[in-house]
């Protein structure tokens, strides 16, 4: 969907339109969300929300995100958010992932199933625990399922440059902590973008 020239907004699983949005080079700022079954209209609050504060009250597209992204636990819930700034000289782009961590159902950024994979039952019966991994690089989430005739459990990992969007800290840092409770909390990590395909 274009908005006004110089922003563009899609399903980044729609490639083609990615090649075509960095090889001609029109674009100021890409936003993209990151889930397969995404639904469109759970980001409709907060695009029209943005496009306000951007075009009309003029605030960078970078500080108007980050202003609103606090109102928008539900869309947190559903996808992560991808957006592409277009920069000047050498590194023509960067891209930045916006993604929700809440300390129930998105552990340190991470999807808990919502029925067990194993046994099907449902909310409430995983359980997961956090470390530091041996090399201190991410955060080692495992999740378990409580039931006693169930042996399914997963390990995930969340990389320690996803940074808490409040304090600026890596999530490294809140293992063993009481964090992201309640409306959960946004953090942001950059990536490198890729523009060849
Ligand atoms: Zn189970």
């Amino acid at each position: 969907m274009f908005l006004g020239r110089y922003h563009f907004i899609l399903n980044l699983f729609e490639t083609n339109l990615i090649k075509i949005i960095f090889y001609r080079n029109l674009f100021h700022n890409v936003i993209g969300f990151g889930t397969k079954d995404f639904i469109p209209h759970t980001s409709w609050s907060l695009l029209s929300k943005l496009l306000f504060k951007h075009f009309i009250n003029r605030l960078p597209l970078k500080d108007a995100l980050r202003i609103l992204l606090n109102e928008e636990s539900n869309l947190g819930t559903h996808t992560d958010i991808f957006v592409y700034y277009a920069r000047s000289g050498a590194n023509a782009w960067s891209l930045v992932r916006y993604t929700w961590a809440q300390s129930f159902s998105r552990p340190f950024t991470i999807h808990k199933p919502l029925q067990c994979p194993g046994c099907g039952r449902m909310p409430g019966s995983i359980t997961y625990n956090c470390k530091k991994s041996p090399d201190q690089s991410s955060v080692v989430v495992h999740f378990k399922c409580g039931a006693k005739t169930c042996d399914w459990q997963q390990q995930k990992f969340a990389s320690k440059a996803i940074i808490d969007m409040k304090d600026h800290r890596s999530i490294m840092d809140k293992v063993g902590k009481a964090w992201a409770a309640n409306n959960g909390q946004w953090c942001f990590e950059e990536m490198k973008p890729v523009t060849s395909f």
